[in-house]
């Protein structure tokens, strides 16, 4: 049984070993998230370019996705490392301030004060503190702490209820843009992105890089939740950033947030992966708990097209086991996913493109008759993203020539990338043999149904015009011409 469901793993010292980061690929790994908040460009290259050479040796493509930092807010640092703050204390974010102490921490934001006013609540290191503003008095934010703990260098601030003017994209992450488009990326995720101008500015600049990866608005803002129709035209992915969105929203409002953005990424042709603290207490335990078992699988259940591992993955003790435990978790909770009966009475618009009246068609028939697969032909992997967007238990085989095709596709629900090149012209003879190509792979057998999709003429990008309906081994053996 294939899993529909994609694993994106960040990389970090826990996974950057190969043998390790080989048995992450082995256990289901399908794309590797590489986290512009830590580590040099020299560290990043070295540890996309073993992926890749993994990728190559076992025959999978595996996709990667470069994640901004963005203006992540934080503190400055303690003269001893950390503080204790007590409920009730009175303390000072002081942008002036260069060293912290009991008193008072300084600022990486400058700006911070002309953010906030009297009555806002700030939280502080994904709100295990909280602060009250009590007072601003020129670079100075007086608060009281309202909820205390151990405050340490650099910790995250967000303010509850959004709001924070910081830009989407700092100098850091237009550099890191840069090195994005060299690494050639497959999907680039932008922070904290307030609108979808934030994402065209972006693609402008990756764009102008030469890079040509898919763009990835990150949501973890109220202001993006607002924004989301206007975000989603400007991306062609989004993350379900769970961490900031609950400091933000308040983490009661975020599964129900999240099965809208799943639904809304899915009904606008989008991908959408969902994140943070999937496998959390995998960090230090082999076993994940219940309720993290829920998680994923309710993730599955609302549609996603891919769960992510953060710390689990990055620094965590069992980074093997825990995408063992994902990929398990993700095949058992697909079964329970009657994708199928719903393909006949597809949901949603009338299909306004050539290629979406193609894709419905297949899908469509892949809900009516038994369908053992689908073969899309694709240069773009565009009509292969569009029938991923109905939900459905057939597998979906991206057939194409291109690398960095069969990359993107690896995030795809459903969707499974294979290398199908040829420079033939005739398409009954390229259908015949991406037939005996999955008869290869063993994914179909003599007798089966398969649904095909090509563009005529063969080669053109965004061309599909066609679907094809194929009994296995019916086809007379043609004589391939070069
Ligand atoms: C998040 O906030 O949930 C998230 C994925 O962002 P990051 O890990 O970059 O903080």
């Amino acid at each position: 049984m294939l899993r529909r469901t994609k694993i994106v793993a960040t990389l970090g010292p826990a996974s950057s070993d190969p043998k390790v980061l080989e048995r992450m690929i082995q256990a289901g790994v399908d794309v590797i998230r590489i986290n512009f908040a830590h580590g040099t460009k020299e560290e990043h290259l070295e540890i996309i370019e073993l992926t890749r050479s993994l990728a190559r040796s076992s025959g999978h493509a595996i996709g990667v996705l470069a994640d901004l930092q963005g203006p992540k807010i934080r503190i400055g640092r303690f003269e001893n490392g950390s503080v204790s703050l007590e409920t009730g204390d009175p303390f000072i974010l002081d942008a002036d301030c260069d060293l912290g102490n009991q008193e008072r921490v300084g600022l990486d934001y400058k700006e911070l004060p002309n953010d906030v006013e009297s009555g806002v609540t700030l939280m502080l290191d994904d709100g295990r503190i909280v602060l009250n503003v009590s007072r601003v008095k020129g670079n100075q934010i007086y608060c009281t702490v309202e909820q205390g703990g151990i405050l340490s260098n650099n910790k995250g601030i967000n303010r509850k209820g959004g709001g924070l003017s910081a830009p989407a994209l700092t100098s850091k992450d237009m550099e890191d843009i840069k090195t994005a488009a060299e690494f050639k990326a497959d999907y680039l995720a932008v922070s904290f992105p307030r609108s979808g101008q934030d994402m065209a500015i972006a693609r402008d600049l990756m764009n102008q890089a030469g890079g040509k990866s898919l763009l990835m608005a990150k949501i973890e803002r109220k202001e993006a939740i607002v924004a989301l129709d206007d975000i989603l035209r400007a991306s062609d992915a989004i993350m379900v950033a769970r961490g900031d969105l609950s400091v933000e929203v308040g983490d009661a409002a975020v599964p129900a947030l999240q099965k809208r953005m799943i639904r809304a990424a899915r009904t606008n042709n989008k991908i959408v992966i969902t994140a943070t603290q999937m496998m959390e207490s995998m960090n230090a335990s082999q076993v994940p708990t219940r309720a993290e078992v829920s998680d994923v699988a309710n993730a599955v259940l609302d549609g996603t097209d891919a769960v992510m591992l953060s710390s689990e993955s990055a620094t965590g003790q069992y980074p093997v086991e825990t995408v063992e435990a994902m990929a398990r978790v993700c095949l058992e909770a697909e079964k329970e996913y009657h994708g199928n009966l719903e393909l006949r009475r597809i949901q949603g618009g009338m299909p306004d493109t050539i290629e979406e009246a193609i894709a419905r068609a297949t899908m469509f028939t892949a809900g009516s008759l038994k369908i053992a697969a689908i073969a899309a032909l694709t240069q773009s992997g565009f009509t292969a993203m569009l029938m991923s967007r109905k939900s459905s238990n057939v597998p979906i085989f991206a057939l194409s020539p291109q690398l960095d095709t069969r990359r993107k596709v690896t995030l795809f629900r459903g969707v499974y990338p294979v290398n199908f090149s040829g420079k033939f012209q005739d398409p009954e003879i390229i259908l015949n043999r991406a037939e005996d190509e999955l008869l290869k792979r063993g994914v179909v057998k003599t007798g089966d149904l398969i649904l095909m999709t090509i563009g005529e003429p063969v080669g053109k990008a965004g061309g599909t015009n066609t679907m094809k309906i194929v009994k296995v081994g019916d086809h007379v053996n043609t004589q391939i011409k070069n």
